[in-house]
């Protein structure tokens, strides 16, 4: 590779490494495996290391990956700076490199030293501080250099201690472990949230970081997350090994994991590693590998770091667990918006702590690629996605009266013809009016609780459908209680309810009725960033393909599949007939000003979802006064993303309450900001 061709892969690198690094720990949803995400980051270190010049300090090799909202977006949380940065761990999927790592130990350190052996457990980074004894911090990783400030949502967990039992601790001290949340939580969570036709979560490790931010610390508590400590930074106290400051953490009612080992050498790690890998199957919760590191405090110390991870540790790698199971059948099954996919039934098989049954074979390609038949033995995997996937077949275990699967050329619900783009990899069924399925997957994911929120579920819908009460989303407004009430097991309170829950509807600010539309590959973002850019359903339907294009997060594919969706005469008569009965389609005018700061001084510090500009009129038009600094006077700092450290530590020291820019927001009368955060949100991330 020319220094050319390297310098133009290692921009492509870092570009789609920052974007998946952003997309796993920001948004909690990863698109892409971490292997493949390890093996790509370990491209960029080799070419780095072939080109030191073309190394920089913003490059993804020289950063831990940062879980904190970007300037200018909306934080829950007050950002705090870490005493001692929170670094991450270099990491291998080789017993080759373990060893290497083993061997520069015995070169550098000489002897009398031992390795600490340990789960690396798969959740997402924690950093608590205990003054006297109590909890008073608790810190994300954010960035390493500064977290979110979660003590709030900390405190709903259980097995995190309030007040440190026994004594001797230091007089202030920090730990350091994961929030994880076990397989049985995951598992019921996820459940719920295909109920809520919320996006399942990928993974626990996604699941545990996005329910540690959640707003309210009582959903928290919820959620079943559990901690477990792993490290106690040598600044923070005096102990010899890494093992003896665990022991004492134990000893003060602290959760330390009982299976970490002392090893002598690298066979004793190698049986470490190799028991674990097998067990860990068995564990309630996920772990994604082994962490190795020097005991003696003081070879620590000598070990030092380097600007990304400790040079006395490193993390043993598991590959994404694979099963290998029977492919019994196939199923087509029609979606929401027509795309058929196809759904592997397989014979029932373990899998990271879940029993699988069906997997994704995405489209036909993909069955075309895998050369998958009915009977094969085929390996399942599951990566980024909550659903497993079929990677590969196992030719030789072939059975001889394997079948070679068709795909279906009529679709399985209403006998449409299917039909397929050049440009999609999917099959759809055309018949959007009258395929079943699709009718009845829009009706529901109108009323879904990020739409419009209405109280009724799939038995809802499907009895409503088959007694021809609905076909659309508007017919929903003009059922009668007297029809209601003629569907099985339907009584006066329960129609009520509906009808009540039906009325409440009209109130959804025009973002969410945008989203509940349905229109093809229009999410609650891009809903967002239309109805934000376009404010009037009519402008929207108005808009041309090049107009619609030039929206942040509108690409080609979208602002077309809108286009076409506006020009479809039934589309406009239901728009119409959904606003005689009185739904948002306009954007909600900002409220007026109040005076319910009244008498309160506010600094703000931090970049905001708004201007700093904006945001200083905002604590004026509410009656406040806001001043540029910290004094005993000031009645909160407004604390955005990066808030200034001076400003805290005043701040702090002074007893001025320090609230985050949602705090801010839900103190003033219900602004727009306000009422999208409480409903869209509401219980998310
Ligand atoms: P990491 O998860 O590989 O390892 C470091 C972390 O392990 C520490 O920060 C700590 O939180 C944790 N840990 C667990 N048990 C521990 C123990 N016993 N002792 C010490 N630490 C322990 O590193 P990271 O920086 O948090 O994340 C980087 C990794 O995340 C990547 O290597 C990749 O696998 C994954 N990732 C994946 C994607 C994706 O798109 N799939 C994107 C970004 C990052």
């Amino acid at each position: 590779m020319t220094r050319i061709e390297a310098e133009i892969r290692i921009k492509e690198l870092r570009d789609i490494l920052w974007e998946n690094s952003r997309k796993y720990y920001v948004d909690n949803a990863p698109s892409m495996s971490d292997y493949d995400y390890d093996q790509l980051m370990r491209e960029l270190e080799d070419l780095e290391g072939q080109y030191p010049e073309l190394v920089s300090p913003d490059s993804p090799t020289q950063k831990v990956g940062s879980d904190l909202k970007e300037d200018g977006e909306k934080n829950d949380f007050v950002q705090r700076p870490h005493q001692f940065p929170m670094l991450s761990l270099g990491n291998t999927y080789s017993i080759a490199e373990v060893e290497e790592f083993a061997d520069r130990a015995v070169r550098t350190l000489e002897q009398g030293f031992s390795y600490s052996c340990e789960l690396k457990f798969d959740g997402t980074a924690i950093s608590l501080t205990y003054t006297d004894g109590v909890l008073t911090r608790a810190l994300t990783r954010g960035d390493g250099v500064v977290g979110d400030d979660v003590t709030r949502n900390v405190k709903y967990i259980s097995n995190i201690p309030q007040k440190l039992k026994g004594s001797g601790f230091p007089h202030e001290f920090e730990i350091r472990g994961e929030i994880l949340m076990p397989y049985e939580s995951f598992d019921k969570l996820n459940e719920q949230r295909v109920r809520d036709e919320d996006q399942p979560f990928a993974n626990p490790r996604n699941a545990a970081s996005g329910s540690l931010k959640l707003q309210d610390p009582k959903e928290v508590g919820k959620r079943g997350l559990c901690c477990t400590l792993y490290h106690i930074p040598a600044q923070c106290a005096d102990f010899p090994t890494h093992t003896a400051a665990m022991e004492a953490a134990a000893s003060w009612g602290l959760p330390v994991s009982d299976r970490s080992r002392l090893c002598r050498d690298i066979r004793e790690i190698e049986d470490y590693i190799a028991y674990w890998d097998v067990e860990r199957k068995n564990l309630p919760f996920a772990t994604d590998g082994i962490v190795i590191k020097i005991n003696e405090i003081d070879y620590q110390k000598t070990l030092g770091y380097t600007a990304k991870f400790p040079r006395w540790a490193v993390a043993y790698k598991f590959k994404a667990e694979q099963a290998l199971t029977r492919l019994v059948s196939i199923d087509y099954q029609v979606g929401r918006t027509g795309a058929v996919t196809p759904v592997a039934n397989l014979e029932p098989v373990h899998l990271s702590g879940t029993m699988v049954r069906r997997a994704t074979l995405n489209n036909a390609d993909q069955m075309a690629l895998l050369d998958i038949h009915v009977g094969d033995y085929v390996y399942v995997e599951k990566g980024g996605e909550i659903i497993p996937k079929i990677t590969a077949v196992e030719p030789a275990r072939r059975p001889a009266d394997a079948q070679l699967p068709v795909f279906p050329a009529f679709c399985p619900d209403c006998g449409a013809r299917l039909e397929k783009a050049e440009d999609e990899a999917k099959w759809f069924c055309p018949a959007q009016d009258k395929c079943p399925t699709q009718i009845k997957g829009r009706i529901l994911h109108f009323l879904g609780r990020k739409a419009m929120n209405v109280l009724a579920g799939d038995a809802t819908v499907d009895q409503m459908f088959d007694k021809g009460l609905v076909k659309t989303p508007a017919d929903l407004y003009d059922i009668t209680k007297v029809e209601l009430l003629q569907l099985d097991g339907w009584k006066d309170r329960s129609a009520d309810r509906f009808l009540e829950s039906l009325r409440k509807s009209v109130e959804v600010p025009f973002s969410r009725v945008l989203f509940a539309l349905g229109i093809r590959h229009v999410g609650e973002t891009t809903a967002k960033a239309l109805a934000a850019h376009f404010g009037d359903i009519d402008k929207i339907a108005a808009a041309s393909v090049e107009e619609l294009v030039a929206i942040p997060d509108v690409g080609a594919i979208v602002a077309k599949s809108i286009y076409d969706y506006f020009r479809m005469p039934e589309h406009i008569d239901e728009i119409e007939r959904l606003k005689a009965h009185g739904l948002q389609f306009t954007m909600e005018a900002k409220k007026a000003s109040s005076d319910c700061l009244a008498g309160m001084t506010v600094v703000i510090s931090g970049n905001f979802s708004i201007s700093r500009d904006e945001m200083k009129h905002l604590i004026e038009d509410n009656g406040g006064k806001n001043s540029g600094s910290v004094s005993k006077k000031t009645s909160y700092l407004l604390a955005g993303t990066k808030p200034g450290p001076e400003k805290i530590k005043k701040a702090e020291d002074l007893g001025v309450r320090i609230i985050s820019e949602d705090e801010f927001m839900a103190m003033l009368p219900s602004a727009e900001p306000v009422f999208i955060e409480q409903d869209l949100f509401g219980g998310l991330i």
